[in-house]
């Protein structure tokens, strides 16, 4: 697939993403923890959407190490800013900061970590 091809799909994806998230943390049927796990996810959502229009080049590249994202994991997270070794990384990073101070850190509920649980790990 051409980028400018990969680009647009990933952008329409994204902004069927973010009318979804609109649409669920506007929603007062969703407890407050999910609407502020959506609201964080919403952010990286517009963050991706800014950088494929304003910044095309740089969008799909690991905000830590500057590599490639895999395509797979971009479509399955189209607004991931890590690749998945550094997903993992901050994810190992979170749980034993947890376990050291004991406390619910704001990353032991970043949707992208959870995410990437699910996420086959070979991409
Ligand atoms: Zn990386």
């Amino acid at each position: 697939m051409k980028r400018t091809d990969f680009l647009k799909a990933q952008q329409l994806k994204l902004t069927e993403l973010q009318d979804t998230l609109v649409t669920a943390i506007n929603s007062s049927l969703q407890e407050e923890t999910v609407r502020q796990r959506k609201r964080e996810q919403l952010i990286r959502v517009r963050i991706a959407l800014t950088k494929i229009s304003e910044e095309p080049s740089i969008y799909g590249f690991c905000e830590v190490c500057d590599e490639a994202i895999s395509q797979k994991r971009l479509n399955t997270i189209p607004e991931a800013t890590r690749c998945v070794h550094c997903q993992e990384d901050a994810e190992r990073h979170a749980r034993s900061r947890r376990t050291s101070t004991g406390a619910f850190e704001r990353a032991a509920v970043d949707p992208e970590v959870l995410e990437v649980a699910v996420v086959n790990t070979e991409c």
